[in-house]
């Protein structure tokens, strides 16, 4: 059985990290060219660690399913990147980025990893400038900054709306450089089906080439996974399509624990959903909230008049708008962590007072900061009378140079103009801080596998505060994994190169070209969606923004019987020899199967509420979560033993040496 040690090293909290890089092993420049490293996934925590690696000198493959790595999930990401680096001089420091994620994770992650990874958060900006991501600026020049949930100060460095998309385009061009020189062989549209462990190390993976279908063994020295987050279990999500857990559950089933299933994130700011034939949900930035503010009407009645189509949002008097996150927490108000602010939305559509034909929705309304910002602007030029429509004209350029980009795609889906009315939204699954589990060094439980980004455990603990997985992400890959890496690689510096013609390989190879040979096979009645979608509304009704121990219960159940439905009655049209997405999608939802299995295990096993896992047997009398310190102060890391139901519970203790343990409170 794997062991679970942490690996935190002693010291002081401060001290930790740096003392720690001294000391560890270190592999010399010309043994780093004999090594070779997989990368599964070249999002920002792939992409960063594969071109850091490279520049090391180790020699990378690299492998991603998209037909390019600028086409990874991470280019979604919209509203910006933490770091704690005081640029507006408002109190900001290392300790107050580290505690406000401790905080903000309900204190369910480990104090030493989340302390290092506000230690060189300041890197990741000094890095990316460099590379040339064009951050915004403000007047003068230096970088700016804006606010997100859960924080008192700003500490998110955004370019517009595609703070994403411009980190990944910088992590890309430094592959780019590596696979120009030759350090790094990239493979897209290639799928990872399973890891090699020989000797109780990983050594390599099986992938199939999703264009031909063939299917390939590479060997390594050590294997990274950086695939993603598993939102997708939901069916719906803000995640793109093909992001799934694959890569990660095929590694918890070959040994690796995998650790907090159930802690999510359901974001409070998505576009509602419109029906039942939707696929996919929109996330509009938490970014809006610094200038957005949250409302439902006060009177049940304006509410009916609304879907009726009777009564339009703007009309409603402001004694007659309840802005429930302002009143309920004075002092975050509408920048309170998602966590608070999706269970609050929640709470208010299921009072009655949702406001669209659903009763899932709230508004999200600029008109204050329009006016504010109009007022501001006429002042900034000179205007000193200036009339109500102008000073909207001039409020509503500096909401578009802000967020011009999220308007325009609300506006797209929705087919209202968000500058003349409240938006509407609602919560929808976002990330998951759950994944792999992996020690200091972000290694996992099977020696040689490093896991990093969203798909380890990471250092979210119950609750992510937003702007803050793209700093794990690109933490663990351009500032940690490489240090890390070389003290276990050290000791392979004798091992040669990796052969693959050995058992393990053609044993992991025979299992993956059995479950195609079944999936092509099999001559079933349904879609692969069509078992998705049946997971994913067990999963949002009874495993979603509010759990208890009867729903769970019945969603493990229901679970497994639509598992045995999936492997008898599934049909995947197509060859396996062809570009085929069905076939893909079969072996993403399968596993997404076992995985929802062990997430709804998790969340009934974990009998307090703490972030994101609500359960509603466990809070207090205004709502809140209530946390049991004493009994699960702890990292749940499970061992597959065969069966998502028979997984077997392993308890990292958390340990706080440096901060209080303290009801988060946000009022
Ligand atoms: C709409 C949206 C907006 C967001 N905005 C923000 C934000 O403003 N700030 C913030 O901090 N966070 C934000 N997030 C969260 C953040 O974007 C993600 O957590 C982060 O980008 C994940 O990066 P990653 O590198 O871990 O994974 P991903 O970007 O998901 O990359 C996964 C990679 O793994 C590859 N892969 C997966 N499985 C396999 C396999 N089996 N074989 C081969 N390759 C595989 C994929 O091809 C891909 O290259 C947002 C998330 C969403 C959904």
């Amino acid at each position: 059985m794997a062991t679970l040690e942490s690996k935190v090293p002693k010291g002081d909290l401060k001290d930790k990290w740096t003392t720690y890089k001294d000391k560890i092993n270190l592999v010399n420049p010309a043994n780093k060219r004999n090594i070779d490293i997989i990368v599964i996934g070249t999002g920002l925590a792939g992409g960063s660690a594969a071109a850091t690696l490279a520049g090391l000198g180790y020699n990378v493959k690299a492998f991603a399913y998209q037909d390019s790595p600028r086409r990874a999930h991470s280019i979604a990401a919209q509203g910006g990147i933490n770091a704690s680096k005081n640029y507006p001089n408002d109190g900001d420091s290392d300790y107050r980025l580290f505690y406000d994620t401790i905080k903000g994770g309900d204190y369910r992650s480990r104090e030493a990893n989340v302390y290092r990874l506000a230690e060189v958060s300041g890197n990741i900006i000094d890095q990316c400038v460099s590379q040339g991501v064009p951050f915004a600026r403000d007047y003068g020049g230096t970088l700016d900054n804006r606010s997100f949930g859960g924080v008192l100060v700003s500490r998110t460095f955004y370019a517009k709306g595609q703070t994403g998309q411009q980190l990944l385009l910088g992590a890309y061009s430094a592959m780019n450089r590596q696979i120009a020189r030759g350090k790094i062989t990239m493979h897209n549209r290639h799928e990872m089906l399973d890891v090699v462990v020989i000797d109780g190390k990983a050594r390599g993976i099986i992938a199939r080439n999703l264009i031909t279908g063939e299917i390939e063994r590479h060997s390594a020295h050590a294997v990274v996974i950086a695939s993603g987050g598993y939102g997708n279990v939901y069916y719906l999500s803000t995640n793109a399509m093909g992001s799934n857990a694959t890569a990660a559950w095929k590694i918890h089933k070959k040994g690796a624990y995998f650790a907090n299933p159930c802690f999510t994130q359901i974001h409070p700011t998505c576009i509602p959903r419109s029906g039942d034939y939707q696929s996919k949900l929109t996330l509009m930035s938490e970014s809006l909230r610094n200038d957005g503010r949250i409302w439902v009407p006060k009177k049940l009645e304006d509410v009916h008049a609304i879907r009726e189509g009777k009564l339009k949002p703007t009309q409603i008097p402001e004694e007659d708008r309840d802005y429930y996150l302002e009143r309920r927490y004075p002092a975050f108000g509408n920048l309170v962590p998602r966590d608070v602010a999706s269970r609050a939305a929640k709470e208010r559509c299921d009072a009655g007072y949702g406001v669209n034909k659903t009763g899932e929705a709230v508004y999200l309304d600029f008109k204050t900061a329009i006016e504010r910002y109009g007022k501001e602007q006429a002042l900034l030029h000179g205007e000193h009378n200036p009339s109500k429509e102008r000073i909207i004209e001039l409020g509503e350029k500096v909401i578009e140079e802000k967020y011009g980009n999220l308007f325009q795609m609300y506006e797209k889906i929705v087919a209202e103009n968000p500058y003349k009315t409240p938006m509407m939204i609602y919560p929808a699954t976002h990330y998951t801080m759950g994944g792999v589990w992996v020690d200091y060094n972000l290694m996992t439980t099977v020696p040689g596998l490093y896991c990093i980004g969203e798909a380890n455990f990471s250092d979210h603990g119950a609750n992510r505060l937003g702007a803050s997985a793209l700093m794990q992400g690109l933490a663990d890959g351009y500032f940690v994994l490489p240090y890390t890496i070389g003290d276990y690689l050290a000791n392979e510096i004798r091992t040669g190169e990796i052969p693959t013609d050995t058992k393990e390989f053609d044993e992991a190879e025979k299992a993956v070209k059995e479950r195609i040979d079944f999936f092509i096979n099999n001559k079933g009645t349904h879609s692969v969606d069509y078992f998705h979608k049946k997971l994913g509304k067990v999963m949002w009704n009874k495993v979603g923004l509010a759990r208890n121990a009867k729903g769970l219960k019945e969603a493990i159940q229901e679970i497994k019987e639509i598992r045995e439905d999936f492997w008898k009655n599934v049909k995947v049209t197509g060859t396996a020899t062809e570009f085929n997405q069905e076939l893909e999608k079969a072996g993403r939802v399968a596993d997404f199967l076992e995985l929802a299995e062990l997430f709804a295990k998790d969340a009934l096993e974990r009998n307090e509420s703490c972030g994101g896992h609500f359960r509603e047997e466990y809070q207090t009398p205004e709502g809140e979560a209530l946390r049991d310190d004493e009994n699960y102060a702890y990292v749940a890391a499970w061992e597959y033993t065969g069966n998502p139901s028979e997984a077997k519970l392993h308890k990292e203790p958390l340990k706080f040496e440096f901060v209080e343990l303290k009801t988060r409170s946000y009022k």
